[in-house]
């Protein structure tokens, strides 16, 4: 897992914030330019990522909803790494692949460790609920901010 990752000092910047019930997510603005990384249209929220989103996880979708092309490169060869420690359906049941693959909760941050990421990464992990059907539903939307993508001239 280690061989694409060239070595950065420090752990990932993970933070894991919690609205409380009922509140509406917030407007996710880049700590380091203050750009809105989405908008609202009508009944829809369009993209509007700076050069410094690495990656957006929805809770709702339980999938990366938008990768950078760098992140999208870092992904890949996570990915390409994973098929070869685990290269047919027999691995890949069990408690290592879930281990080495899962972005679950406290894994986040150990995945993203494993896509090459270090100190110059902050992951805003934030959590919210509401009703839906007449049951309680909790999600988390995790935002990554790359502050390596800073270049001199800003
Ligand atoms: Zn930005």
């Amino acid at each position: 897992m280690q061989d694409n990752a060239s070595p950065v000092a420090g752990q990932v910047g993970y933070v894991a914030i919690e609205q409380p019930f009922g509140v509406q997510p917030p407007q996710v603005h880049c700590p380091i330019c203050g750009q809105r990384q989405f908008v609202e249209a009508g009944d829809e929220y369009l993209e509007t990522p700076c050069e410094h989103l690495a990656f957006v996880f929805g809770g709702e979708e339980d999938e990366f909803v938008y990768a950078s092309d760098d992140f999208a490169a870092r992904f890949e060869r996570f990915d390409a790494e994973l098929d070869a420690r685990f290269p047919d359906e027999d691995a890949r049941v069990g408690e290592a692949y879930e281990e080495a693959s899962s972005f679950y909760r406290d894994l986040f941050a150990r995945r993203l460790a494993d896509l090459g990421y270090g100190a110059n990464l902050l992951a805003l992990r934030i959590t919210y609920g509401g009703m839906a059907d007449g049951a309680p539903v909790w999600f988390s939307d995790v935002y990554g901010f790359d502050y390596a993508t800073i270049r001199d001239d800003e």
